[in-house]
């Protein structure tokens, strides 16, 4: 599977993380199918509500995927996740693979230093139980 981001969502998520740290951000991924490819057309910021830690944590509010999911179901729908490492690697952390859910798409951006770098893209293998990096291309 390849992970398809327009640049202007890719600077959204930079910003995002920006503001945010050195807490994480997070967010969704929103668009369409494309035979292997999943094209992202749409980005929308979500609240970290985690209770604590939000240096190395994200929670968001499951009213609100429950509200994206339905949202976006058809032809545009919702692919994935995307969060922010502040001063940690592009990496998925143990908690991230706890709480990984099949079919998303899930994004890390690593922001060192408050300056955004590396980003990357992550599939869960539930039978392994553990994510896949998959291919990520910048339009
Ligand atoms: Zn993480």
């Amino acid at each position: 599977m390849d992970l398809v981001l327009p640049r202007s969502i890719l600077e959204d998520i930079r910003a995002h993380a920006r503001e945010t740290y050195p807490e994480e951000c997070c967010g969704f991924l929103i668009g369409r199918e494309d035979g292997t490819r999943r094209v992202v057309t749409q980005g929308r910021r979500a609240r970290n509500v985690h209770p604590e830690m939000r240096e190395v944590r994200y929670t968001i509010d499951p009213r609100d995927v429950l509200h994206v999911d339905r949202e976006f179901r058809a032809d545009i729908r919702h692919l994935g996740f995307y969060h922010s490492h502040p001063d940690h690697p592009a990496q998925p952390s143990a908690f991230d693979l706890e709480r990984a859910w099949p079919y998303y798409v899930y994004a890390i951006l690593a922001i060192p230093r408050g300056e955004p770098s590396e980003l990357t893209g992550w599939l869960l293998d539930a039978e392994q139980r553990a994510f896949k990096e998959v291919a990520l291309t910048i339009v």
